[in-house]
């Protein structure tokens, strides 16, 4: 068999190359778009026709029809990212196609910039320093720049995973009392250095100052932040989501940063990428950043190592390390 490799897109720490290593990349067909954006889904329909093996990236929607363009020699989805809700994981189940993602990589990095979001929304260092740049700051004044404190005060995260627990363990930093909420209960050799408390999420919402969202985007947690659940976070409070946009329902969330309902927001994912919502945009409250949450140059080679060699180990036959399905 010659297998037909499809790369969708320049990925960092050369992937070819990688894939031409092992044997069965040797005399692989691999085709690799090189386009700074996603192909369109009429493109992707045509550029997996007879893969054996597809490495799409999120921006990527691989659904039913994108499975059956590339046809019954299908075997393995390796996604470049630890979320895979860009992959409709049932339908590559029913075709008997293996799914992986890379997970554990982009933990540190990724909890990394839930930190940033959480300091720049309590400190409002976003606005301060675009009026420095523009020339707008007038010297140091005692009402100026007015932040909130982070010390001491109680961080919710929802989703204890990798990065929930990343994101907590830093926080022990600012020594703050840390509740989580979760499906399951975590293990207590993670759970016990940084003294988390299992909380509902209405429970947590109501007593976090910061809110850290770190759950996987599925059909449950699809607006899991909505007006009603804004409505219980403290006015003073911070919401900060590293995971999925449409975990958060962006338009009540800018109606609730309007009217006060929380402090701040930073988010690093948005519900319709690379849209913003236009009242978030205008908000000096909303810290936003274009979901650069794995984006240090390590994690994203490493990123391309893991994703080439789970798409290797399916190809082989084997067992990939990060099969999600
Ligand atoms: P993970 O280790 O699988 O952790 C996800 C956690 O979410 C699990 O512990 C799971 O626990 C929990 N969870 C699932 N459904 C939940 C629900 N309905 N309510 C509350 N908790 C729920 O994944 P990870 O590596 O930490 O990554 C988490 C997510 O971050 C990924 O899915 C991805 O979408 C996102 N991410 C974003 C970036 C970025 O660039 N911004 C980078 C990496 C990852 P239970 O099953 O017990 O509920």
């Amino acid at each position: 068999m010659k297998p037909r490799i499809v790369v969708t897109t320049h990925l960092p720490g050369d992937p070819i190359g990688l894939l031409r290593e092992h044997p069965l990349g040797r005399d692989a067909e691999i085709i690799q778009l090189d386009e700074p954006r996603a192909p369109r889904h009429t493109d992707l329909l045509e550029l997996v026709r007879g893969a054996h093996a597809i490495l799409p990236h999120i921006p990527d929607r691989i659904d039913a029809e994108v499975m059956d363009a590339a046809g019954k020699d299908l075997r393995v989805i390796a996604n470049y990212g630890a979320g895979y809700n860009n992959i409709d994981v049932e339908a590559a189940r029913e075709r008997g196609v293996v799914v992986t993602n890379t997970p554990d990589v982009l933990t540190e990095a990724t909890a990394d910039i839930a930190w940033l979001l959480i300091l720049n929304a309590a400190r409002g260092a976003f606005p301060a320093n675009r009026d420095l740049r523009e020339g707008n700051w007038t010297g140091w004044h005692p009402t100026q720049y007015i932040g909130r404190d982070l010390a001491g005060s109680t961080l919710l995260v929802v989703g204890m995973g990798r990065i929930g627990l990343a994101v907590a363990r830093r926080a022990l930093g600012w020594r703050m009392r840390i509740l989580y909420c979760a499906r399951s209960r975590k293990p207590e050799a993670e759970l016990e250095p940084i003294n988390a408390t299992q909380v509902t999420l209405e429970q947590g919402l109501r007593e976090a100052d910061v809110v850290s969202l770190h759950c996987p985007l599925t059909e449950e947690t699809r607006h899991l932040i909505d007006e009603n659940r804004l409505d219980m976070m403290k006015p003073e409070s911070i919401l900060v989501n590293t995971a999925r946009g449409p975990v958060i329902d962006e338009a009540a969330l800018a109606v609730a940063l309007q009217r006060g309902t929380i402090h701040a927001a930073g988010l690093d994912v948005f519900e319709n990428e690379p849209q913003v919502h236009p009242d978030l945009l205008e908000n000096d409250r909303a810290v936003l950043l274009p979901h650069i949450g794995s984006g240090s140059e390590r994690t994203r080679r490493d990123m391309t190592a893991i994703a080439v060699d789970n798409l290797l180990q399916a190809l082989a036959g084997g067992v990939p390390p990060n099969r999600v399905d």
